[in-house]
């Protein structure tokens, strides 16, 4: 079947860029497609419309779960003993220990582990409420002792977090808020 109308046409970005693949991203809250020279934006929504929308729908969920939340306004100072006492309490807790801790502002997540046990926190944590950077930091602290997102590694999540789905979801919010607030 042949769609007449593609729903949203307008509602996305498109970068031609030197890729043998179209890429579809979301990461800011908003669709970007990211396409080789000589592909059509409209064949490519229509081809993925399907997951597109379903993405969509979760990133609305997402923004509509962190409304009416406030960010937090930390001086980095704080910002920087709050992480490090986070880190020692979820380090006891989790019987593991990471090399160092790094302060970066980074553009597509919140925190990463590296291969030498490194742990790279995004300063833009520091506008987040105390539970969603506990979250971010012992989900960090988790991928010691289970590098990949399997069954595994949530089974650790869920023994402290079996809600963790809210809080990727409501996480996934305040980045798109503090996106906003970055362009203004
Ligand atoms: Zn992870």
């Amino acid at each position: 079947m042949l769609k007449t109308t593609v729903p949203e046409i307008s509602n996305y970005r498109v970068f031609y860029r030197k890729v043998k693949y179209p890429r579809i991203e979301f990461t800011t809250g908003e669709l970007v497609l990211i396409l080789p020279y000589g592909t059509k934006p409209e064949e490519i929504y229509e081809k993925h419309s399907r997951w597109i929308e379903k993405k969509r729908a979760f990133i609305d969920e997402c923004i509509k779960e962190a409304e009416g939340k406030e960010l937090v306004a930390r001086e980095s100072k704080d910002f920087g003993q709050l992480i490090q006492n986070y880190m020692e309490e979820i380090s006891k807790d989790l019987n593991v220990k990471a090399n160092k801790i790094f302060f970066r502002k980074m553009k597509t997540k919140w925190a990463s582990l590296s291969g030498r046990n490194n742990i790279t926190a995004n300063t833009l944590m520091k506008f987040l409420p105390e539970n969603m950077i506990e979250y971010i930091i012992f989900h960090e602290l988790a991928h010691l002792i289970e590098r990949r997102h399997n069954k595994k590694f949530w089974k650790i999540i869920e023994f402290r977090y079996p809600n963790h789905n809210h809080y990727e979801k409501s996480l996934f919010g305040y980045w798109v808020k503090i996106q906003e607030g970055e362009i203004l």
